[in-house]
């Protein structure tokens, strides 16, 4: 064959019915947040969700792991003895079992270091106390996984609290550790926990009565209640959204979307935005991740 041989020209019919293949594999079931990523930055929803590349484990999220595993054992725990103390034991035994998790021994931590994160996590569980009394609490669930198909999309999520208020309604209770969103971004804060009312709905059958954000950091406390239309609103956006990851991922147009946010994206040295090369990360992140854990293991 002469090396300028021309293709012959396409079955239009065969190209209406050929559908291309996908550059990426689209996810089959997403968290709310990995949803609401994708709105935030594509390029970093591409890193994080659909090549699932490792990251290292950060200060904020390791203390925000060890205080809900605090707070979930005290109220595994009868009522009469959620007690201050009961949740101190609580926050040991939490510390105790990440001792040598690798989200917080890739942490690297010096002594000094580790001595100002058990304080920071003692402030959290002490500010706790301030806000609630966990023995007058009529919970019904803790740490909750529940999916609920959107489309072809499987959403899940994972609820902190699910508890009976005095009418014998639910309440949904979300655990916030860092710092409570000022006035601007409170309802965007709860537009987030919408989906939980949503994966209520959508697997026991009840829209919660109410959901709470409870941020241990200032002890403010949000509340809001779900209604049909918030509902209805999580399942447009989601299909919405889930839409264009399929058409991202069919295509592999992932745009780098800067923002504040990019000062914390552990993928910043292969984003296009800052002259970095995508194709890279693959191979590079994970090296880099595979060399923490080596120096983990050698110094644990
Ligand atoms: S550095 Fe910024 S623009 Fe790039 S992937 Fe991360 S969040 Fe997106």
């Amino acid at each position: 064959m002469s090396d300028t041989a021309v293709e012959p020209p396409a079955d239009p019919q065969v190209a209406a019915d050929h559908t291309p293949e996908p550059v990426w594999p689209i996810p089959s079931s997403l968290s709310p947040s990995r949803v609401s990523s994708f709105t935030s930055c594509p390029m970093q929803f591409r890193f994080s969700s659909v090549q699932r590349l490792p990251e290292p484990p950060g200060v904020a999220t390791t203390r925000g792991s060890i205080v809900h595993r605090a707070l979930e054992l005290l109220f595994e725990l009868p009522n009469p003895e959620r007690t201050r103390d009961a949740l101190q034991r609580m926050l040991a035994t939490a510390l105790d079992e990440y001792s040598t998790h690798p989200d917080y021994v890739g942490l690297r931590l010096t002594a000094d270091d580790k001595i100002k994160f058990s304080e920071d996590c003692d402030q959290l569980i002490e500010r706790y106390f301030d806000m609630e009394d966990p023995t007058q609490i009529r919970d019904i669930g803790l740490e909750i996984r529940m999916a609920a198909d959107v489309g072809s999309l499987q959403l899940r999520g994972i609820i902190d609290r699910l508890e009976l208020d005095d009418d014998g309604e639910l309440v949904v209770t979300d655990y916030k550790t860092g710092r409570a969103p000022s006035g601007r971004y409170e309802q965007k804060s709860l537009a987030g926990v919408h989906f939980y009312s949503f994966l209520c709905e959508a697997v026991l059958g009840k829209r919660p009565s109410k959901i709470r954000l409870m941020y241990l950091s200032n002890g403010e406390t949000i509340e809001t209640v779900p209604s049909q239309q918030s509902v209805r609103f999580i399942n447009t956006r989601t299909n919405a959204v889930w839409k264009a990851v399929e058409r991202a991922c069919i295509t592999g147009d992932f745009r780098p979307n800067q923002s504040k946010l990019c000062d914390w994206c552990s993928f910043k040295d292969w984003c296009p935005a800052f002259d970095g090369n995508p194709d890279l990360a693959a191979t590079e992140a994970v090296e880099r991740h595979n060399a923490l854990i080596a120096v983990e293991a050698t110094s644990s």
